[in-house]
C-alpha cells in the first residue's frame, strides 16, 4: 500500500506541478511583454495579452480550487452551505460564463419544469464548470455541448452531454478516481482532478454521478 501511496504521490506532484506551471509561463511572458514593450504595442495587442493572461490565470485558479477541495473531501472538512438553488437560473448563469472562453464550441441549454434543489451553490459551480470544461477540452471545435436539466420522481438530473472522443466502457470507472487520464489522440492537458472532484462533490450532497459514454459518439455526463 504505501509503495503504491508513494507512487499516486509522484505521479501528482509531476503531473499538477507540470499543469500548474504551463498558465503562469503564459501569464509571465504575456505580463513581461505589456510591461517591457508597452510603448510599442497597439491597444489592441495589449488586449490580446491581457486576456490571455486572464484567461490562464483562470485555469490557474480552477486547478487551486479543485486541490482545495479534493484536499478538504479527504479530510472530511467539506462544510457545505445548503440553499435554495433555481437550477434554470443558476445553469444559465454559469453557461454564460463558460461561454466567454469557449468561443469555439457552441453551447445549448435544456431546461424543464420547476428545477428548485437544496444545494451548495459554490460546488455545484465547481461540478458544472469541471464537466463543462471537460466536454470542451474532449470534443472539436464547431461541435456542440447540451447542458440539460429535468425534474425526475424527487430529485433534479443534470447532464452534460458532448460529441468528442467518448470513453470506452472499460475506463468509465477509472476516470472518476484520483489522476486517472486516459490517452488523448492530440495531448490534451489535465491534472486528473476534475472528475474526483465532482465525485466528492456530488455525493456529499447525497446525490449520484455517472457517464454515459462509447468512443467516437461522446459523452453524457450526469449528476443528481
Ligand atoms: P482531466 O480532464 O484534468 O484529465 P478529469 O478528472 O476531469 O481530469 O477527467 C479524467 C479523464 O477522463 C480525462 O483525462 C479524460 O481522459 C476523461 N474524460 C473526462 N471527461 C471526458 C469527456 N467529456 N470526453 C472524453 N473523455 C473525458
Amino acid at each position: 500500500l504505501m509503495k503504491k501511496v508513494d507512487q499516486l504521490k509522484d505521479e501528482f506532484i509531476g503531473l499538477v506541478s507540470h499543469e500548474l506551471r504551463t498558465p503562469l509561463t503564459v501569464i509571465l511572458g504575456a505580463l513581461n511583454t505589456v510591461l517591457g514593450e508597452g510603448g510599442k504595442l497597439s491597444q489592441q495587442e495589449i488586449r490580446h495579452l491581457t486576456e490571455d493572461a486572464y484567461w490562464e490565470a483562470e485555469r490557474l485558479s480552477n486547478i487551486l480550487a479543485n486541490l482545495l477541495e479534493l484536499a478538504r473531501a479527504q479530510a472530511n472538512r467539506l462544510q457545505l452551505l445548503e440553499e435554495p438553488v433555481d437550477m434554470k437560473e443558476f445553469i444559465d448563469t454559469v453557461v454564460r460564463e463558460v461561454k466567454w472562453r469557449a468561443t469555439a464550441h457552441e453551447i445549448v441549454i435544456d431546461c424543464r419544469g420547476s428545477l428548485m434543489v437544496a444545494a451548495d451553490r459554490v460546488r455545484v459551480e465547481r461540478i458544472l464548470l469541471n464537466l463543462l470544461d471537460n466536454a470542451v477540452k474532449y470534443s472539436l471545435p464547431g461541435s456542440t455541448i447540451r447542458v440539460f436539466a429535468k425534474r425526475t420522481d424527487n430529485e433534479v438530473v443534470i447532464g452534460v452531454c458532448d460529441q468528442g472522443i467518448g470513453i470506452p466502457v472499460k475506463d468509465q470507472e477509472r476516470i472518476f478516481k484520483p489522476f486517472q487520464r486516459l490517452e488523448t489522440p492530440d495531448k490534451v492537458g489535465g491534472t486528473g482532478l476534475g472528475l474526483v472532484v465532482c465525485q466528492r462533490l456530488v455525493e456529499a450532497q447525497g446525490g449520484r454521478i455517472w457517464v454515459e459514454s462509447q468512443p467516437g459518439q461522446g459523452s453524457t455526463f450526469y449528476f443528481t
